[in-house]
């Protein structure tokens, strides 16, 4: 039997929807009668999911969102999948559909950087005086993103304000133009900068996703893979080269493959080769590695000696290379 094709649907829109409780609790429903898995947030400000199917499951879930009137021009972004990209089917009901936490939020449908298509985004960001931010976490810069492009030092969206306030220095005067996986968190934080003051903002409409297939600008300039909340970890964006930005946390060799710290109090995505998790037992410091909860002990069968035996290699390393 011909193996069947599945795809993964991305999709967000700002737009009032009254009672989300009971929104969520419905959709739900009808999400897993339908036999999607995946992950879709409501809110009184709108709707922002992701979620895998096969081709005829997410179709008909794509038919019955356009059959509602307040989701009739909903943008899907489509990509292949091998199979499903999630375990299970989510539908939470939230405060905010993107987490910015903000005293004063903003409602993007009022205040928002103007949308720029992915070839107006491919030559505005190469003019002078024009200045490139991720809206995204560190870790999803770290395995991708546009080249020169500035990297905000935080593990949070909504610590994102705070960020630009402390480091001001590096966007006034200038053009802003912001991008983000699908260009949700977009919406909002375009709209803070202008708030902010910031007058010249724009931001890259349907985000990498969609950038990585326009016809024209063909993923340059992208420079990595695009980190996605889903299963398959990143998605390739550059058509035209692809050079590798990750590095491995252990050596600093090119390196594309996340895990998780062992230590599940930690949790960090960590760059690394299979090689390196094995030596480093898959945690990111000296601290996850001897915590008491680290699963890798556990996974892996390891003897106390065993695990003796891998810290003194790590020191003898160490000593080597002078790295940690
Ligand atoms: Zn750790």
């Amino acid at each position: 039997m011909e193996k069947e094709n599945y795809r993964v649907l991305l999709f967000y829109k700002y737009v009032q929807i009254e009672d989300p409780e009971t929104f969520a609790a419905e959709h739900l429903k009808f999400c897993k009668e339908t036999g999607l898995k995946g992950r879709i947030l409501v809110g009184e400000e709108g709707i922002n999911g992701t979620c895998s199917g096969t081709i005829a499951q997410t179709d008909a879930y794509m038919e019955h969102m356009k059959n509602d009137p307040r989701f009739e021009d909903l943008w899907f972004k489509i990509d292949e999948s091998e199979g499903h990209a999630f375990k299970k089917m989510h539908v939470r009901p939230r405060k905010e559909i993107v987490n910015l936490s903000l005293e004063d939020d903003v409602n993007p449908l009022e205040t928002t950087g103007t949308y720029l298509s992915p070839d107006e985004f491919l030559a505005q960001m190469q003019e002078e005086d024009t200045v490139v931010i991720d809206a995204r976490n560190d870790y999803e810069y770290d395995i991708g993103h546009f080249r020169g492009a500035i990297r905000p030092d935080i593990e949070n969206f909504r610590d994102l304000p705070e960020w630009v306030r402390e480091n001001k220095e590096q966007l006034e005067g200038k053009k802003v133009l912001a991008y983000c996986t699908g260009g949700i968190r977009c919406e909002k934080f375009t709209g803070w900068l202008k708030r902010e003051g910031y007058e010249d903002v724009g931001q890259l409409h349907g985000g990498i996703v969609t950038y990585g297939k326009d016809p024209v600008a063909k993923g340059q300039l992208w420079d990595g893979q695009c980190y996605v909340f889903d299963e398959r970890i990143a998605v390739p964006v550059n058509q035209v080269e692809h050079v590798i930005v990750g590095r491995d946390h252990f050596d600093g060799t090119p390196c594309e493959r996340y895990v998780n710290c062992a230590n599940p109090e930690c949790n960090a995505k960590i760059l690394c080769s299979e090689e390196n998790e094995h030596m480093y037992m898959r945690s990111c410091s000296d601290e996850c590695r001897t915590h008491p909860r680290n699963r890798y002990f556990a996974e892996h069968n390891l003897t106390k000696e065993e695990f003796n035996e891998r810290l003194t290699a790590i020191e003898a390393r160490r000593a080597e290379t002078h790295v940690s």
